[in-house]
């Protein structure tokens, strides 16, 4: 008879292995199968991961000799802001030649119809305010007393001014955003990460978020993110791609005329070259930049909510995405279990060594793929390596309960959404 747990051989390195069917099985002596659906679509080349492992080494280094004390200003983030600038001011500059043109040349009819091509990159280049996305249900004030008064509490302990409004969506993540043009401190709640939080952890992920805010990396991420939209858009005009089969079809029009081709050629190379390294340059920069703002925004966490508890909310995170499938799963086939209560439980049942599986995945994708955020363990590491920290803000089990009442009728919202969706 076959049970659930037992022992079974490593068909690698002939270790023992504890087998537990309801989970992956996996070899915690040699790694076999610790990650079996593999740990990337497209593996990167060697030199970029030669480069990303290197820069995760020497920035823990960095931190844990404790060099880095005040975030915003390192050369990194100066950098990036330098880079965006330039960048940001190809739509400025477009918008000054179409008023330049209008106001000084002749015959004006003339000057309107050539000013409208500075316009129009001006307009096509221009700067966005961030909008939340359409299947965010926000949560005001007065409808989350508990939550806010938690979210003040943390803000004030922190030195940063109090969140807006709560968005409450299906996204296994928590997250920090400045929205619209006022940029407005709003807090991102993905129901399949919050729900897997014990109290004390939900308070270390809420104070590294706001630790984001306080540290102006919301800010930094705007001006970058915008000019990196500025650069997706040159990219996509002076490469050659969008426009092949345009082309093709003009060249077979014109008979074998490829003046149309050559120049498309001539602009990827020149220009699109020059772009595409542009942007590379301040993606690498700003890696570095992102990288140590989280582990500034978890110094935090642990200065607000206690060294351990910030830990065992990164070890969480990890289970985000397995907590995202047993959401879904409960949405689409189970009927007689409420979708929360079935995260709530496949995250809780998680036996240690599931958990321990997920860091050694981290470790080894993390540190490749997820370049914004440096791996799990290495911030676990720095945590846990830094004098143990007791909590300044304790949240309890029945205020955490009373915020689960309070976000249900959004979560229910979102949980419909979600059933229309499947
Ligand atoms: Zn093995
Ligand atoms: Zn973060």
């Amino acid at each position: 008879m076959q049970t659930e747990q037992g022992i079974s051989n490593c068909p690698q390195c002939a270790h023992q292995i504890r087998v537990d069917r309801r989970y992956v099985i996996w070899c915690d002596k040699c790694d076999w199968n610790v990650h079996p659906t593999g740990t990337d679509d497209q593996p990167l080349p060697a030199w970029r991961q030669r480069l990303e492992h290197k820069l995760a080494d020497t920035l823990y280094r960095e931190l844990e000799h404790g060099a880095t004390h005040r975030p915003g200003w390192d050369a990194a983030r100066i950098g990036a802001y330098l880079m965006s600038a330039v960048v940001l001011l190809v739509p400025v500059l477009s918008l000054l030649a179409g008023i330049a043109l209008v106001v000084f040349y002749r015959p004006l009819w003339l000057s309107i119809l050539l000013s409208l091509i500075p316009f129009g990159v001006a307009v096509l280049l221009r700067p966005r305010a961030y909008h939340l996305s359409s299947d965010a249900h926000i949560v005001e004030r007065a409808q989350a007393p508990t939550l806010f008064a938690l979210l003040d509490e943390i803000a004030a302990a922190i030195g940063t001014k109090p969140i807006v409004a709560v968005a409450v969506n299906a996204i296994p993540n928590v997250f920090f955003a400045r929205v619209g043009w006022r940029f407005q401190p709003v807090l991102g709640l993905g129901l399949p990460l919050w729900e897997s939080l014990r109290p004390q952890e939900r308070v270390a992920i809420l104070a590294h978020e706001l630790g984001h805010g306080k540290n102006g990396d919301a800010r930094h991420g705007w001006v970058v993110g915008t000019a990196d939209s500025v650069l997706c858009e040159l990219q996509a005009t002076f490469s050659e791609e969008p426009y092949d089969q345009y082309r093709q079809d003009l060249i077979y029009a014109r008979d074998g005329d490829t003046s149309v081709s050559l120049v498309g050629k001539l602009l990827d190379v020149t220009l699109g070259n020059a772009v595409r390294g542009y942007a590379w340059l301040l993606n690498k920069v700003d890696l570095r930049s992102s990288q140590r703002a989280e582990y500034l925004a978890d110094r935090r966490a642990a200065e607000i909510a206690g060294s351990d508890a910030t830990a065992r909310a990164l070890e969480r995170t990890l289970l985000a995405e397995a907590s995202y499938r047993a959401l879904e799963r409960a949405v689409r086939f189970e009927k007689d279990v409420a979708p929360l209560e079935a995260v709530r439980r496949a995250v809780t049942e998680v036996p240690a060594r599931e958990i321990e599986r997920h860091a050694r995945v981290s470790r080894i994708r993390d540190t490749r793929v997820d370049s914004t955020h440096p791996p799990t363990y290495l911030r676990t590491k720095l945590i846990r390596a830094r004098p143990s920290q007791h909590a300044l803000v304790v949240l309890g089990t029945d205020q955490s309960r009373a915020i689960d009442r309070e976000l249900a009728p959004a979560a229910e919202a979102v949980l419909k959404e979600l059933r229309a969706q499947f």
